[in-house]
């Protein structure tokens, strides 16, 4: 069975080809960027939609095949920006009725964890999820994934994003702070973990205004990884405490980070529990991660997506994860 699947939730359009064995036969995407400020949701689209065509083409070109080689149609439903989704819902639809294939909306952030297993060995881990728009801490357990931690207002990703777009570093300001940081030293920033949860935007505002009164650029960046990434350390050895397990998986675009890798990575030495990270190909957004979540939903639900009117399919843009 061949999956194709449809990303376009933020930032990247993508299109990935995989068979349910797990191999992964295409992924083609691309980003929106900016050089200076951050993510703007219409513009996003603009790209989404320039681009759909020509990245579907650069998919089935990798992959060797051709739409009707594929059985089934898969796209991100939600959760993610409405005018992203919606590209990216409408031109999944599209295939699906002109080549008469089933289609699967899935949810988004099911998707990065499910490419996160396939990809190591871990088997029953806690899982962080640290990207643009989410920051969770999150395991399965009695049947379902459920959020252990979370933050309270903005991301670690976002975070990041924010503090890079008011020292303009443009968008996505997360590789750009890692790169600074290694210059760094550190400056006291405000640490706040309620519980399991994490709160990010007063240490945004913090170092923003550090800048504003002079301080390096290269410190802020340093001081501001050290405090957000030690807070996600210690919510996710809590959430280890908590439910017994003996793995983690991290996943997200925010996976990429050396220093985020390295403290867990101490953490769970210490732990003696096992440390994985989604390669990076895949610890962003991409359209692979849709097509195989296509596979496991259609696989536990045939009937009903053989039987789905497609015409009435619309995005979730709130979809949570244990929803
Ligand atoms: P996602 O939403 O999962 O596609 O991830 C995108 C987010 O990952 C953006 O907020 C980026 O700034 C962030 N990101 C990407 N690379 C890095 C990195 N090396 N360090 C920190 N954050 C990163
Ligand atoms: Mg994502």
């Amino acid at each position: 069975m061949i999956s194709l699947g449809v990303e376009s939730t933020a930032h990247t359009f993508g299109i990935g080809i995989i068979n349910d064995k797990g191999e992964v036969l295409a992924n083609a995407k691309d980003m929106y960027k900016t050089e200076k400020g951050g993510i703007l949701p219409t513009e996003a689209k603009e790209h989404h939609l320039r681009l759909k065509n020509e990245i579907l083409e650069r998919a089935l070109k990798e992959a060797k095949l051709r739409i009707e080689d594929m059985d089934i149609i898969s796209f991100s439903q939600g959760p993610g920006l409405p005018p992203c989704l919606v590209v990216g819902k409408d031109f999944a639809k599209e295939l699906a009725l002109k080549y008469k294939k089933p289609l699967v909306g899935v949810n988004h952030l099911i998707s990065h964890l499910e490419i996160g297993k396939i990809f190591t060995k871990a088997k029953d881990s806690v899982f962080i999820l640290a990207t643009g728009a989410n920051t969770q801490i999150i395991a399965f357990e009695g049947e379902k994934y459920r959020i252990f931690g979370e933050c309270l207002s903005i991301a670690v990703g976002n975070a990041l994003d924010k503090f890079g777009r008011n020292i303009d570093l443009g968008f996505p300001a997360g590789p750009r702070i890692e790169e600074l940081a290694k210059k760094g030293k550190y400056i006291e920033m405000p640490y706040v973990v309620k519980g399991m949860d994490v709160e990010y935007s007063g240490i945004v505002t913090h170092a923003v205004n550090l800048y504003k009164k002079g301080a390096k650029k290269e410190d802020l960046c340093f001081s501001i990884q050290e405090t957000i990434f030690s807070m996600l350390t210690e919510v996710a050895e809590r959430a280890m405490a908590h439910t017994g397990k003996k793995e983690l998986l991290l996943i997200g675009g925010v996976a990429a980070n050396k220093r985020l890798i390295e403290m867990l990575t101490i953490m769970c030495n210490e732990r003696k529990a096992k440390f994985y990270v989604v390669p990076v190909e895949y610890s962003g957004d991409q359209g692979v991660m849709i097509a195989w979540q296509g596979v496991l939903e259609y696989k536990r639900n045939k009937k009903y997506y053989n039987n789905l009117d497609i015409k009435k399919v619309d995005i979730n843009s709130n979809w949570r994860i244990d929803g």
